[in-house]
């Protein structure tokens, strides 16, 4: 068997590389050690924490704010076992997708865990122990990642769980603790709170979502913790002790200081990420890799070893299922001999807990770090007709533009569909767009959107209704 291309991984980076390579006439082979395609993102990442927030935000809805919107219902009972199987057939709609996708575009399939035996030829072994050997003229790695682990503290799936684990859990822990307090560990707090767990988040930062713009992230904090989430910030997890009744957590300030412990049913580890390149033999090969082991890769998604190309969680960069794909589209087209890029001064990023929290560009803290002068207009939901009416009225909208120029430079969300409403900033900004363009773009009256145009027109302080 003999292919132009064969990708390792299908999750949304290389099946999505994999789909376009086969619409621009290449002949593609993909590679996937799962039972399921997807990836990390549909099998047990974006999609499915996406069921559960939705399902749990119905709940919370049912159960705290129906009685206010004049519907008058039982307090709503919780049936998780069904929840669950609501949560597993949206996963298995989406990996079934991916497969029909694959078959549509005759992309051939390899079930079994691939080896780079050397540049053009990939070994792959079933999971019987049979070995295939593929030649090709070249190979793009998308293996993605696996769950950060915590040193000394085992991830068991049932009390400590990470991320895989807390979508699995068959009852609501009465108190979760969970570590880290980044968007993984937000969103999955989340939904157990919703469901009726006190949920304490021990970060070891000062501050909740470290990279987000600091006012944001502040803002959401006050918000979260409104909603009933306790925080430990600046401390730092030693040590996690098993019992009879669950898990006694031991931190301690991280500039140092007097620990202290905490009892939880549920430990959740959701420290970050790690890129997966175990088994690939890319040591063998001589492929480079940085300090946190992610694969070096130059400006076209290759690899220091000619015909191997690496993209998505296993490179450096966000690790986003959209950057993943928009990077497998971009090498797909660079190999049938295209320009494909990516752009990634604008690559949006979502919390999907509600209210969301949406970004794009840069911050505030990175604009000052550079020394871009800068103009910022704000504009408060509290401010905006739809979401008083609907009562929902967290958040606000931030513009960062620049201060010689009105070139938008990042637009900051938190709000209610907060994650839908970035898409004009994302919009404006690959157009390189000003405040000014956003602002005399006409916006449809009564939306959330809104926000966004008066947020632009605060640039110039001049917000209508404000
Ligand atoms: C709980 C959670 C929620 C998330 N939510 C979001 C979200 O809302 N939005 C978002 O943008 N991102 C989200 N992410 C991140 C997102 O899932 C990843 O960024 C994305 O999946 C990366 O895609 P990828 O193609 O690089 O790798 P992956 O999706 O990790 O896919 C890699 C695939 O390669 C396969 N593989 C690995 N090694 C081999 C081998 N040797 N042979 C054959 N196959 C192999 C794996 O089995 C896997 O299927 C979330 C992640 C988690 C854990």
């Amino acid at each position: 068997m003999s292919y132009d291309l064969v990708v390792i991984g299908t999750g949304p980076g290389g099946y999505v590389c994999a789909i376009r390579a086969a619409q621009l006439g290449l002949k593609t082979a993909v590679v996937e050690k799962r039972k399921t395609h997807g990836g990390t993102c549909l099998n047990v990442g974006c999609i499915p924490s996406k069921a559960l927030l939705h399902a749990s935000h119905m709940f919370e809805d049912a159960r705290d704010h129906f009685a206010k919107l004049g519907i008058g219902i039982n307090p709503p009972k919780l049936d998780l076992k069904q929840m669950q199987s609501f949560k597993q057939e949206g996963v298995d709609g989406n990996t079934k997708g991916v497969e029909f996708l694959l078959k549509k575009n005759k992309i051939d399939v390899f079930q079994g865990t691939a080896r780079i035996a050397a540049a053009g030829q990939v070994e792959v072994t079933g999971e019987d122990g049979s070995n295939q050997l593929v030649q090709t003229k070249n190979i793009v790695i998308a293996t993605g990642s696996d769950v950060a682990r915590l040193p000394g503290i085992e991830i068991d799936e049932k009390t400590i769980v990470s991320s895989t684990g807390a979508l699995e859990l068959q009852s609501v822990p009465k108190r979760l603790v969970v570590i880290g307090a980044g968007v993984i560990g937000l969103e999955l707090g989340s939904v157990w709170r919703r469901l009726g767990s006190e949920v304490t988040v021990v970060e070891y930062l000062d501050r909740i979502l470290p990279g987000m713009d600091g006012d944001v992230a502040k803002n959401f904090q006050r918000i979260l913790s409104k909603q009933g989430f306790q925080f430990k910030l600046g401390a730092k997890v030693t040590k996690a002790e098993k019992g009879a009744k669950g898990v006694t957590l031991t931190f301690e300030p991280a500039a140092g200081g007097n620990p202290e412990k905490i009892e939880a049913d549920v430990v959740l580890v959701a420290i970050g990420r790690v890129p997966y390149t175990q088994g690939l033999g890319l040591d063998e090969l001589g492929v480079q890799k940085d300090n946190r082991g992610r694969i070096l890769t130059d400006a076209h998604f290759s690899t220091n070893v000619t015909g191997i190309y690496a993209i998505g969680d296993v490179i450096a960069g966000p690790m986003l299922a959209h950057k993943a794909e928009d990077e497998g589209v971009a090498v797909a087209e660079i190999l049938a001999g295209k320009a494909g890029h990516v752009n990634y001064d604008v690559i949006p990023s979502v919390v999907y807990t509600f209210p969301e929290v949406a970004s794009v560009g840069k911050t505030e803290e990175e604009l000052k770090a550079a020394g871009i002068a800068y103009n910022v207009g704000k504009f408060p939901f509290t401010a905006n007709g739809r979401a008083k009416v609907n009562h929902t009225t967290d958040g606000f909208v931030k513009v960062l533009a620049d201060a010689t120029t009105d070139k938008v430079l990042g637009v900051h969300i938190i709000g209610a569909e907060a994650g839908n409403l970035i898409h004009e900033a994302v919009i404006a900004m690959e157009f390189g767009g000003s405040s000014e363009d956003i602002a005399r773009s006409c916006h449809a009256h009564p939306t959330l959107a809104e926000a966004v145009k008066e947020a632009a027109l605060a640039v110039e302080k001049r917000a209508i209704h404000m």
